[in-house]
This record gives C-alpha cells, structure tokens and sequence, in this order.
C-alpha cells in the first residue's frame, strides 16, 4: 500500500504478527464461548503489547500512534476477529469522553488508574454508555421526539444518576463507564443531556444482562443499571447540557476505527475467498479462472480498496486537527457496507465448505452485520453525511 512510512509499516507488520500469534488461535474459541479464560489471556497480552491504548497519549500510559497507524492496527487485528478488536477498542471508547473534556481531574483519576494497570495482571477497562431501551438512534441523532430516561438530579456537591442503558460494550468488564444522562426527560435530548464518569465500584451501579450477540461473540455487550448513584461535581465531563456535541465530537472520531474494523473483515473476506478459489478445482480447473468467479473477487478487491481509502482519509484529517462527522461516517458507512458484500461473496465463493463454521468464512458474515448497526445504523450515518453537506451548503 502507498502513502505509508517506514515506521508505519512496520507498526502494521507488528500489528499482523500479533494477531497471528495472539487472536488467531483464540478467534473461534471465543466466538463459541465468550466467557472463556482466554479473553482475560488475550487482554492481558494486548494489554501489555499497548494495544489497548494504541492512541493514547504516550504520558497517559497510552502507545501516543496518529489516527491512520491506529487504523492499520486496528484493521490487522479485525482481519484475524472483529468482536477481538473490539474488546479492546470498546476501551478507548469508553475514555474518550473523558479525554475530550478537557476535565484533567478526570483524566487523572480515572484515565490514569486504567493504563497504569495494564502493566499488571488485572488490565482495567471503560465502556461508554449511550442507548437505552427506548432511545437509540434517537438518542445519536437529537430527534426532537426522542425522549432519554436516564435521569440525572443535582444533589448537594454533585449528581444522582437513575436509569438503563443496554448493549454497552465491554460494559460488564468496565471499570470505568462513561454515561449520558438528561437533567429533564421530557425536553430534548440536543439540549438537556450531560455526560458523567462512573466508577463501577459505586454504590447503585450494577451489571444487568449480558446479550447472547450473534457475532463480534468475544466482546459482551451488557445491560448497565443506574440506581441512585451518586457522582461527585468533578465527575461531570464537559458543560451541563454540553453532552450532545460531546457525543457529536466523539463520534466524529470513533467512526472512523469502526470503519478500520469493517475493512479488516472485508480484507479478510477477500483473502480468504481468493486462496480458497486458488486451490479449489471443479470445471476444469482452479475455480478462480472461471469469468464469474473473476468478477466477484475483483469487486472485493476493490471494495477492500476504496473502504481503506476513506478510513485513511478520515483518519488523516483526525490527525490533522480536523475531525470530521463527514467523513467518519463516511468510512464507517461504506466500510461496513463492503464488509457485509464481502463476507456475503466469500460464503459464495466457498460453496458448501463457507457455510461451515470450521472455515471462518461464516463467522465473517455475523462480524460483519454488527458494523452497519452500531456506532449509529447505517441509515443514520447517512442522515448525518447529509446533514454535513447541506451544512456545508449553508442550507
Ligand atoms: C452489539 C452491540 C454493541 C453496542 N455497543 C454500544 C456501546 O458500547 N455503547 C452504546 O451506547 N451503544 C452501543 N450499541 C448501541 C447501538 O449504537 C444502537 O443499537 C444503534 O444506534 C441503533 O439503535 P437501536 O438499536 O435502538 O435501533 P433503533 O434506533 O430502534 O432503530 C431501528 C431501525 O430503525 C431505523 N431508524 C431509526 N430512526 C430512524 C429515522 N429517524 N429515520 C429512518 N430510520 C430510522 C434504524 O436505522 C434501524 O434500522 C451497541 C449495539 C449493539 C447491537
């Protein structure tokens, strides 16, 4: 690939050999039993290889890599397993909302504990609370009708939490939960939310269920309920009412690894599908001669391409000071979409055989689904690069 510094492609080669040596032989382990010990195996080698900070400042304990290094990692490692790769990007989720604050009370108390245990046996995570039940994309588009339940109260020096959010990733592993709340639940959601740190040793916070996913299996997704917790001042991240635009500068970055994710998948895919139409012979010959064969892995191939063009793009204006809504979304969208007709055109290409679990083929395919449903459907993502544009327009 073009454009890349020495120092960049070495990073992807390390990247490459970790998720060969680490994640590949635990992918399907985990796909089948997301509890098993090897996640905390896993965590803890990511944890220790600075993988789970990779674009963390260096003097937060972070790996300190631009924007586009951290998307060669994170498509490395989504190539070898998505729900992987998102076990330990769900954590820099999770922090961001405190990063972007600005609220460096915050960052030390609870950024700092979290890499400073990466260094032990126990690596420390965060996950970051957003839908509930009756908000979803509602809630990531401000709808003037959407209503969030999630109720915070101003108490004597600090806040008082009550409500649910589902589908938290990581978010019965998390130690740190970063959570949206509205100060009024019957005005709108653009206006009325904030954003808090919650530990998840206080008092009325616990873990509801825990979904049974049809895919990215090694990352939970939890159900989180709030009971009259109680946060101090300090723990509130950003302005009151600010949580909106938080959520709006949050997403304008973290679209853009969601998209890194989904090419990894869709480049996965593509490999896959092409060695095996390589060895396969039916008619004649090698299947890959076959014209319509042809056509399918060179769609993929160019799918992978231009999915990988945009996640760059993206992130390259992320590290120049420029995150964009626009093209996060843009990369997310088409990433996703590409991940989903590649693994849908992989199963196809390997016949009977994709269709079986042992190949990996399949567990692309459910990966893949997830990618175009969170971090806003795609549907929304598309709402949101024409909201850009007409802004863009003056409209
Ligand atoms: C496995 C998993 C992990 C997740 N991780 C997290 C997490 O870590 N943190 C977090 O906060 N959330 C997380 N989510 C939530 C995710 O972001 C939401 O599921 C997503 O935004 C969609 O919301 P919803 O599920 O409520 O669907 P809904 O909003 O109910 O949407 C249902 C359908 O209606 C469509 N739709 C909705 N509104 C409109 C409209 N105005 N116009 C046209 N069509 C519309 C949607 O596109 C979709 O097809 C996760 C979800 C899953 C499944």
């Amino acid at each position: 690939m073009s454009g890349l510094s020495d120092d960049q492609r070495q990073i992807q080669e390390w990247a490459r050999e970790f998720a060969r040596r680490e994640i590949a032989p635990r992918a399907l382990v985990l796909d089948q039993d997301p509890e098993s010990p090897e996640r905390e195996a896993l965590l803890r080698a990511a944890a220790r290889a600075g993988i789970l900070g990779s674009n963390l400042p260096e003097a937060l304990g972070g790996a300190g890599h631009d924007p586009v290094t951290s998307s060669l990692i994170t498509e490395e490692l989504a190539a070898e397993c998505a729900g992987c790769a998102v076990l330990f990007g769900a954590n820099m989720l999770g922090l961001l909302p405190i990063l972007l604050s600005g609220n460096f009370g915050a960052i030390e108390r609870f950024v700092r504990p979290v890499t400073q245990s990466w260094e032990t046996d126990r690596p420390k995570l965060a996950a970051l609370a957003a839908t509930e039940p009756d908000a979803g994309s509602d809630f990531i588009m401000g709808h003037p009708g959407g209503r969030m339940r999630t109720r915070v109260e101003k108490k004597d020096g600090g806040y008082v939490i009550n409500g649910r959010k589902i589908f938290i990733s990581n978010g019965s592993l998390a130690s740190v939960v970063t959570v949206f709340a509205t100060h009024d639940p019957a005005a709108s959601i653009r206006e009325s939310m904030s954003c808090f740190v919650v530990p998840s040793d206080a008092e009325g916070f616990s873990v509801g269920q825990v979904f049974d996913k049809m895919g990215q299996r090694a990352a939970p997704a939890a159900e989180l309920v709030f009971d009259d917790v109680f946060v101090p001042e300090e723990n509130r991240l950003g302005n009151e009412g600010g949580g909106f635009a938080l959520n709006r500068l949050i997403m304008s970055v973290t679209r853009t690894p969601i998209g890194a994710i989904a090419l990894g998948i869709a480049r996965s895919a593509y490999e896959k599908a092409l060695a095996y139409a390589e060895s396969r012979r039916q008619g004649g010959g090698p299947i890959v001669r076959h014209q319509a064969m042809e056509i399918m892995l060179a769609d993929m191939a160019i799918r992978v391409e231009a999915a990988r063009g945009l996640v760059h793009g993206a992130a390259a204006s992320l590290a120049a000071g420029r995150p964009s809504l626009k093209l996060s979304s843009m990369a997310k969208t088409f990433a996703s979409d590409s991940a989903v007709a590649n693994a849908l055109d992989a199963i196809q290409i390997l016949g009977g055989y994709g269709y079986m679990r042992e190949y990996g083929v399949e567990k692309l395919l459910r990966d893949a689904k997830l990618t175009q449903i969170y971090e806003g459907t795609n549907q929304i993502n598309r709402f949101e690069i024409m909201e850009q544009v007409a802004a863009e327009r003056g409209a």
